[in-house]
């Protein structure tokens, strides 16, 4: 049997990030950025109110109460002040207007009063550059403000607008075609005949790809049929970064993913020393990743978690690729009988008062169940040996989908 972190080398060793593209900063979301981006203006481009009030010269707020002339008053976006704020002056400004030229502090709305006769009534004494929001306070022109490898999230592509960022270099999304093969699946919603079942797993995993960020190529469910099976795979490889089959990777007569690829692909066959999802396949056909998951649906998930989305999210350059992971607590024993693997039992959880995540197991666990692991929000990484007991430490890895 191979371990987990040898699978999971080999697989992100081979899937190293895809060559950056420039495209525009909207289309940019969930991307990763490959190249610094550097802001060529500065934010604020000017000096402005930070609160609504007045503007006024520090010096004549030196002590309060004080009385000041307004003399104008200037919303966000207005033209500027003409001339300049002279002594004993005070302008009317809203948040975000342009600090008037000599005013070097904001008296707070809720520290004036105003008075009948055009004067406002100052009741706090002001520093120097009291609630003004300088030119440049939180971006310079010049300076870097986002690093290659950072996650374009809303706020990201927020900063970007704000600093006029038009165009960004980031990694390309993967593009990964998908399928499903079994002649026993159908697809269709007809009445099963005997022997057949109903397709799941390419319906589970095109989501996953795309919720990964990939490009998905959905190329169905293929027959169990040499012939066919080579062309749709030779196709997809030419066609995309990545393939991801699901089924026909173990030891049946009619395993035809391994037949096939076994022949025209440069590939290893694993079984790995875990549970659910012993058998892996991956490899390189025609220098394109491709990644064989198992059959049976649980299987087809967890591998598709611990092993693909990792290195396809390596390709799209990403550099935290695993799903997140914390150390939890299980409130119910997660039992299991030693046997050489480790064991990803599919658990459902929320943090809890303690500041701790709770986690207990969703039901039926195996492989071909995935009724109660539709419920399950998370893996709990159950290690070889007797299992834990209720009120145990262990560790979990967050499936948020
Ligand atoms: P295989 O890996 O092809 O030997 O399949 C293992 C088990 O998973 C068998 O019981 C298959 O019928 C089932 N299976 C394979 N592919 C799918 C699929 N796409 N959806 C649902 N079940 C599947
Ligand atoms: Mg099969």
């Amino acid at each position: 049997m191979t371990d987990l972190e040898d699978a999971q080398q080999l697989v992100l060793e081979a899937c190293p990030p895809l060559p950056a593209e420039e495209i525009e900063f909207t289309d940019a979301l969930g991307r990763v950025l490959a190249a610094d981006v550097r802001a060529t203006e500065d934010v604020p481009p000017f000096a402005n109110s930070a609160v609504d009030g007045y503007a006024v010269r520090a010096a004549d707020v030196a002590t309060a109460p004080v009385e000041l002339t307004v003399v104008g008053e200037l919303a966000a976006g207005a033209a500027p002040f003409e001339g300049e704020l002279g002594p004993g002056q005070a302008v009317r400004i809203m948040t975000g207007a342009a600090v008037p030229a000599g005013a070097d502090a904001i008296a707070m709305v809720e520290d004036s009063e105003r008075l009948g006769d055009g004067r406002v009534r100052l009741h706090r004494p002001l520093e120097p550059g009291s609630a003004v929001r300088a030119a440049g306070d939180d971006v310079r022109a010049g300076e870097v403000v986002l690093r290659a490898g950072t996650v374009v999230r809303p706020p990201v592509l927020g900063l970007l607008a704000s600093i006029n960022a038009r165009r960004v270099s980031v990694h390309r999304a993967a593009r990964v075609a998908v399928l499903s093969t079994g002649d026993e699946l159908v697809t269709d919603g007809s009445p099963l005949r005997p022997g057949q079942i109903r397709e799941s797993n390419l319906t589970m995993l095109a989501p996953l790809l795309a919720e990964a960020g990939c490009v998905v190529d959905v190329r169905g469910v293929v027959p169990d049929d040499d012939a066919t099976l080579e062309a749709v795979l030779r196709d997809a490889a030419a066609r995309n970064d990545a393939i991801v089959t699901s089924g026909g990777v173990s030891m049946g007569d009619y395993d035809v993913v391994k037949a096939v690829l076994g022949r025209i692909a440069d590939m290893q066959w694993m079984q790995l020393a875990i549970k659910p999802a012993k058998p892996f396949a991956f490899g390189l056909l025609d220098g394109t990743p491709v990644f064989g998951l198992p059959g049976n649906p649980v299987s087809s998930l967890v591998s598709f978690e611990l092993l693909a989305r990792p290195a396809l999210r390596r390709m799209m350059g990403h550099r935290h690729v695993s799903r997140t992971s914390l150390v939890a607590i299980t409130d119910e024993e997660l039992p299991r009988q030693p046997d050489g693997k480790v064991h990803f039992l599919r658990v459902t959880g929320s943090f809890a008062d303690d500041g701790r995540y709770h986690v207990r197991p969703v039901g039926a666990q195996g492989s071909h169940q995935l009724a109660a692991t539709a419920l399950a929000d998370a893996l709990a990484v159950v290690p070889d040996g007797p299992g834990l007991p209720a009120g145990a430490e262990v560790a979990v890895l967050l499936l948020r989908w």
